[in-house]
C-alpha cells in the first residue's frame, strides 16, 4: 500500500501531453490560456483624461482662483482636439484625448463656468501630469499583457476584447467518461426492488466534474461481469480519462481490476493508504489514463478530490489545480485507527481570531447524507491515532468552500 504522497507523484509523472485549441474569446471563460497574448496598441492609445473637467497647463493656474477662455470642448469619440495655447482651457469628458500642449485637468467640480462657456475660473491649482493617463501607460503595444498559464476570467475576457483577439488558444478540457458498476445499482428514476440501490456516485462524480468546467459523459450502470465490464470499458477508453467506480475492491464479484488486466492496461497503484478510498486504482494505456474509485459514495466523492481533481486540473493546464489547504483548530477530540492518512467531513468557519474546524458525525463511508453538511475536510495524519480539542490541524477545503452556508 502506497501512501496518499507517492499516489500523487505517480500520477504527475503519469500525465500525458497536454491538447491545445483554439476558441472564440467570449467562450474562453474558465479555460487556461495556452498562449502569450501581447498588447496590440497601446493602452491608452491616447493621452486620456480620467475625469470630467477643464484641461489646462499646471503652470497657468499655479495661482488660484484664476481665469482662462475657454478654447472648446474635447468629448469622448469626438475625434483628436486641436492644440491647446497657453492661457486658454478647454472642457473635457472622462476618457477623451488630451490636446496637445496641455498637461493637466482639473477636475470639474474645481471649476467655474463664466459668460454662458466662454470663460472659466479655476478655483484650485493642479499640477503636471495630473488627472492624465499617459498614452501606454496601461500597456505599450508588443508587450505581453496576459501569459501562457493564465485563467481567463471576466477581466481577462476584457483584456481580449481591448485588444481585438477575436480567438485565443487555450488547453483543451479532457474529455472524460463515467462508468458505475454494481449489480445492486439501478437509476435515480428507477423504484429499487429489495435489495437494489440507486446509483448516486455518477451523478455525484458528474457534478465534481461540472465545478472543475468539465461536461463528463455517462456510460452508465456495468452488471458484475467481466464481459458487461470489458465492453463497457472499452468504450470509455476512447476518452482522454475514464472514471469507473465501485468493483475494485477484494470481493468476489469486485472484476475491475482483472478486467484492466484483460485489457492490458498499465495498473500504476492498487492501493493508497487514504481513508476512506483505500482500494483507489490507478491505469493507463497508452495517453489514456483510468481511475477505479471505490464505490462507497463518500470514498468516491473524496477519491476524485484527492487524485482525480490534480489530474485532471493539469490537462486543463492549471499548475495548481489541487484544494487549497489551510490549518485550523479543532473544536473536538478525535480519533482514528493509525495506518492511513483520513479525510474526516467538517464545518470549518471563522469564529474570533482564525479559522475552526468542527468535525462533523458521520457513520461509515457510505454516508453521503451526513457529508452533506459538511464544506471541507480535515486531516487526521496517518501516524497519530489521537488528536485533541484544541490542536491545529490541516484543512483541505471542499471546492464550493466559499459558497455553502450553514
Ligand atoms: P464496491 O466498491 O463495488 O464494493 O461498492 C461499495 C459500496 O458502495 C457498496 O455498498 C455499493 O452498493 C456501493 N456503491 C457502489 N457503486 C455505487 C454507486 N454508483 N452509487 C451508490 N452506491 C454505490
Ligand atoms: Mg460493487
Amino acid at each position: 500500500m502506497i501512501s496518499v504522497e507517492e499516489a500523487l507523484r505517480i500520477l504527475l509523472s503519469n500525465l500525458p501531453e497536454r491538447k491545445v485549441e483554439q476558441v472564440p474569446f467570449q467562450s474562453a471563460l474558465g479555460f487556461i490560456l495556452a498562449e502569450d497574448l501581447v498588447a496590440t496598441c497601446d493602452i491608452p492609445p491616447f493621452y486620456r483624461s480620467t475625469l470630467d473637467g477643464y484641461t489646462v497647463y499646471a503652470a497657468d493656474v499655479e495661482n488660484t482662483p484664476v481665469e482662462l477662455r475657454v478654447a472648446g470642448e474635447i468629448r469622448a469619440g469626438g475625434g483628436m482636439p486641436g492644440k491647446l495655447n497657453p492661457g486658454e482651457a478647454m472642457a473635457i469628458m472622462t476618457g477623451a484625448p488630451v490636446p496637445e500642449g496641455a498637461d493637466a485637468v482639473q477636475m470639474i467640480e474645481q471649476c467655474e463656468v463664466l459668460d454662458t462657456g466662454k470663460r472659466v475660473r479655476i478655483l484650485a491649482p493642479v499640477k503636471a501630469h495630473e488627472n492624465i493617463a499617459p498614452r501606454g501607460y496601461e500597456a505599450k503595444a508588443g508587450g505581453i499583457v496576459l501569459e501562457c498559464g493564465h485563467r481567463v476570467g471576466p477581466a481577462e475576457i476584457a483584456v481580449m476584447a481591448t485588444f481585438g483577439y477575436g480567438k485565443v488558444k487555450v488547453y483543451s478540457k479532457p474529455s472524460v467518461a463515467i462508468l458505475a458498476t454494481g449489480d445492486e445499482l439501478v437509476e435515480f428514476d428507477e423504484m429499487p426492488q429489495p435489495g437494489q440501490i440507486r446509483n448516486s456516485n455518477a451523478h455525484c462524480l458528474s457534478s465534481q466534474l461540472r465545478l472543475m468546467g468539465i461536461d463528463a459523459d455517462y456510460l452508465g450502470i456495468a452488471r458484475d461481469n467481466r464481459d458487461e465490464l470489458r465492453r463497457k470499458m472499452l468504450l470509455g477508453l476512447e476518452r482522454d480519462v475514464l472514471i469507473i467506480t465501485g468493483g475494485v475492491s477484494m470481493g468476489e464479484y469486485d472484476f475491475v481490476r482483472n478486467v484492466f488486466q484483460d485489457l492490458d492496461l498499465k495498473i500504476l497503484f492498487s492501493k493508497v493508504a487514504i481513508k476512506p478510498g483505500k482500494p483507489t486504482v490507478f491505469a493507463r494505456r497508452e495517453n489514456g489514463l483510468i481511475f477505479g474509485l471505490p464505490g462507497n459514495p463518500i470514498s468516491a466523492l473524496i477519491t476524485f478530490e484527492c487524485f482525480v481533481r490534480p489530474v485532471l486540473g493539469r490537462l486543463c493546464g492549471m499548475t495548481k489545480p489541487d484544494l487549497p489547504r489551510m490549518k485550523g483548530e479543532l473544536l473536538a477530540d478525535m480519533r482514528q485507527a493509525p495506518g492511513r492518512t483520513a479525510f474526516f467531513p467538517a464545518w470549518v468557519a471563522w469564529q474570533d481570531d482564525g479559522w475552526k474546524v468542527e468535525p462533523l458525525a458521520w457513520k461509515n463511508s457510505a454516508d453521503i447524507i451526513g457529508f452533506t453538511r459538511a464544506n471541507a475536510t480535515f486531516i487526521f495524519p496517518k501516524d497519530r491515532d489521537f488528536l485533541g480539542r484544541g490542536e491545529i490541524v490541516e484543512i483541505m477545503l471542499l471546492p464550493d468552500f466559499f459558497v455553502r452556508q450553514r
